[in-house]
């Protein structure tokens, strides 16, 4: 998904649960604020790496545990992470999830691109069509209750 589909669904997450915004947005932030990066440096090999690994639940479920701001960074974390398997699953690359285990486990035919070289294999692909519908319910729903008469706090005025 692209960082900015990740922002939204945040937000939306933040909207359905009432949990902080910021603190979701950053944990849905984080993954690839970590892995690209370090992917970019050539410190990991793989734009998915450290950020991506369902292995950060060791530290965040705990932090969960202790707050709610803690909730809300596991939240967004969480989200990122689902919406990058379901990118992957979409693009017909379900092997490339294992990109969870790392560095455990991780695909044998990894995609490893750097991310504007990845913007412009994603353009038109599955995920894309998807991410776009997304996109157009995310405004059809903003439009709607723009027209009802308000959001809620925090969705913008
Ligand atoms: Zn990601």
């Amino acid at each position: 998904m692209l960082f900015v589909t990740h922002l939204a669904a945040a937000a939306v997450v933040g909207r359905l649960s009432r949990l902080p915004t910021v603190p979701l947005a950053a944990g849905a932030a984080t993954p690839d604020l970590i892995d690209k990066p370090l992917g970019a440096a050539g410190v990991v090999e793989l734009y998915h790496s450290i950020g991506h690994s369902a292995l950060v639940f060791a530290v965040l479920v705990p932090l969960a545990l202790y707050s709610r701001l803690g909730v809300a960074v596991a939240l967004g974390w969480a989200s990122h992470l689902l919406f990058d398997v379901v990118h992957v699953v979409l693009n017909g690359r379900p092997g490339h999830a294992l990109f969870l285990l790392w560095p455990l486990a991780r695909s044998s035919d990894p995609l490893g691109l750097p991310p504007v070289a990845f913007v412009r294999h994603y353009l038109w692909t599955p995920s894309f069509y998807f991410e776009a519908v997304l996109w157009l319910a995310l405004l059809a729903v903003f439009i709607w209750e723009r027209r009802r008469g308000g959001l809620a706090p925090g969705m913008g005025g």
